[in-house]
């Protein structure tokens, strides 16, 4: 692609046939990261978008970007992996609640220990869409959604707070009709220095039939004028601020964050819970034991010389083995 191009939003779409139901809100996330990606002006053979299984992980299908499709949960390890070997690219990686905060637990939680700098998107509808509208780790407890025989026995996890007790340092939510704040989030949680997590809600209007888009427009909340009142709202609009200045800020910002994560109901924050930029990423901390590596990270070093022979030497690993 010539450099002095200007992409648009379309110039990350791709010609690969989409099958998500008619009304889902995929389609708002995938034009969001497509926004985000022309906003930003990323080369896309600059840019790994990782996924692991469900209705989610097919997005990498439909963006102009090296995608790699996973496994059930595995979307961080792999993530980590590609941006560990190749530091310069922008690593996004998607999945769904089930996938990433059931079989993909641990590796959330890991995740968030280590502070690689990469954005993490959880397409959150409560539901395991892609088998039939199970109930997923997000769904609450005693609630029963169309596709369920009988209310759900299990609580739910709040995402937002397993990543703040995981130690992200840039915890956010979005919602997948809220184009704008979506797009700024997405860019956001890219230009993070450190590990970000989005949570972004999402309609599955073929088997959530509670949390639908107008449940979170609040069609069913009006007020004396009966207008409809809008469940979500903007954290910023309320003077909120995210983030960490200072080590000694540390137990407020992440008090307010809890707090504020554990609105649900009538009002349902979005925007940016927590920021913290004074942790070093994984990438510095490995640097102080491998100088070099960001100049001379693994996979931009030369594995083979002119005639393909390996340059690897394996002598004193060899030496080391070799029983005497
Ligand atoms: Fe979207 Fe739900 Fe259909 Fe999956 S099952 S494509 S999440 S509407
Ligand atoms: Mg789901």
């Amino acid at each position: 692609m010539a450099s002095e191009q200007v992409l648009k939003a379309a110039d990350y779409a791709t010609e690969v046939h989409n099958d998500w139901c008619p009304g889902c809100g995929d389609f708002g996330i995938l034009r969001t990261i497509q926004m985000a990606l022309a906003e930003m002006q990323l080369d896309p053979s600059n840019v790994a978008i990782v996924s692991g299984i469900g209705c989610s992980a097919k997005t990498i299908h439909y963006v102009k970007a090296y995608g790699i499709h996973t496994l059930h949960g595995r979307v961080l390890p792999f993530a980590t992996g590609i941006k560990l070997a190749n530091p310069n690219l922008e690593v996004i990686c998607l999945g769904g609640d089930g996938d990433g905060l059931g079989i993909g637990a641990g590796h959330f939680v890991n995740s968030g220990r280590r502070d690689v700098n990469m954005l993490y998107m959880i397409f959150d509808n409560g539901v395991y869409g892609l088998t039939k509208g199970q109930a997923s780790p997000t769904l609450r407890l005693g609630v029963k959604t169309k596709s369920l025989p009988a209310p759900n026995l299990n609580e739910a996890v709040n995402p937002l707070w397993l990543a703040l007790a995981s130690g992200a340092t840039w915890v956010a939510r979005g919602y997948s009709y809220d184009i704008k704040g979506l797009v700024s989030l997405i860019r956001q949680g890219i230009e993070h220095k450190g590990y970000a997590f989005l949570d972004v809600l999402q309609p599955c209007p073929t088997y959530n039939n509670l949390n639908t888009k107008d449940w979170y427009g609040g069609e069913d909340l009006k007020d004396d004028k009966g207008r409809a009142m809008p469940r979500v709202y903007n954290l910023a609009s309320t003077g909120y601020n995210p983030v960490v200045q200072a080590p000694e800020d540390l137990d407020g910002k992440i008090t307010q964050a809890v707090s504020r994560a554990m609105e649900w109901g009538d009002r349902i924050p979005l925007g940016v819970f927590y920021k913290n930029e004074l942790v070093p990423t994984f990438e510095e901390r490995l640097t102080t034991r491998i100088p070099n590596y960001m100049k001379r990270p693994p996979a931009l070093q030369p594995i083979a010389d002119s005639e393909g022979r390996p340059l690897a030497d394996l002598t004193r690993l060899l030496d080391a083995l070799a029983v005497n």
